[in-house]
């Protein structure tokens, strides 16, 4: 009897991961492919991770901090982007 059934196969050709649980694909896509996972890049002009990126905000983190002695602002929330134009309307 087939006791571990794998019914999420990833999608990516070439690729035959199959997994029992929809995480455990989703976590494999990210790790492996890169799909949907979240990319930090550094913002220092120059710097060879500003076109690399981490895939951790943390490591980003510790990254600016340790390479270059800066602190990471933290990104300005896209609500706030979408609520300028209404404070415009108030003027
Ligand atoms: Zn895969
Ligand atoms: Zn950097």
């Amino acid at each position: 009897m087939k006791t571990h059934v794998k019914p999420h196969h990833c999608p990516m050709a070439g690729c035959s991961a199959a997994f029992s649980e929809k995480k455990d694909l989703r976590r494999h896509k990210a790790t492996k492919h890169r799909i949907g996972a979240e990319i930090f890049y550094c913002k220092v002009v120059g710097c060879e991770w500003q076109l690399k990126g981490f895939n951790r905000r943390d490591t980003l983190r510790r990254h600016t901090r340790k390479v270059h002695h800066m602190v990471e602002s933290e990104p300005t929330p896209q609500l706030y982007d979408d609520m300028l134009p209404l404070e415009e309307n108030f003027l």
